[in-house]
């Protein structure tokens, strides 16, 4: 049973600025289960650091672009990744995602619509990741409450009861 995990959510140095957001529930979370991180936005090859992106146009289907330089637009990238990462990983039965991010965000990312900023939402990794799988979702900042966190493991290992254990019997790697 695998949860994959936000790189920067267990302290690597991968956002746009160099730095983390190591988060201590998440790393309890990550001495008790097995893990596998990721970095979209490192993953898709713009480094660190890197210019910053953002959500603009669509609240449901947006673009990721440059905050300062409009022609970039890695928006096929991330969705591709957030695809193969749904449809690849083996074991992968739940993910935790960094909040307010423009790839890995889940419903509290900033979209800039008409000039106006709305909080609700999905980065573009993670936009994908749903839509190609069933498995549970949820941003660090929803961990904080042990009946959250509880609550999240306990889908988590449902899930890979349902589509691990039952279709491949104990065996399953
Ligand atoms: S929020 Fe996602 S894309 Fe941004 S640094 Fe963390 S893992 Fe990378």
């Amino acid at each position: 049973m695998i949860i994959g995990i936000s790189a920067c959510l267990l302290g690597d140095k991968v956002r746009y600025d160099g730095g983390d957001q190591q988060n201590p529930h998440v790393l309890r979370l990550a001495r008790h289960y097995e893990t596998r991180k990721i970095c979209p936005e490192v993953n898709i090859g713009l480094g660190v650091p890197r210019p910053p992106i953002q959500l603009i146009d669509d609240l449901r289907f947006p673009t990721a672009i440059g905050k300062h330089d409009p022609s970039l637009n890695p928006s096929d990238a991330l969705r591709t990744l957030g695809k193969t990462v749904a449809t690849t990983w083996p074991g992968l039965s739940g993910f935790i995602v960094k909040s307010r991010s423009p790839s890995c965000g889940n419903g509290s990312t900033k979209v800039i619509i008409n000039g106006e900023d709305i909080r609700t939402g999905t980065g573009l990794f993670t936009e994908q990741l749903k839509r190609n799988s069933q498995i549970p979702v949820i941003e660090e900042t929803n961990l904080d409450s042990p009946a959250s966190y509880t609550q999240f493991i306990m889908r988590v290992e449902h899930y890979y009861q349902q589509h691990y254990i039952s279709k491949h019997g104990d065996n399953y790697e």
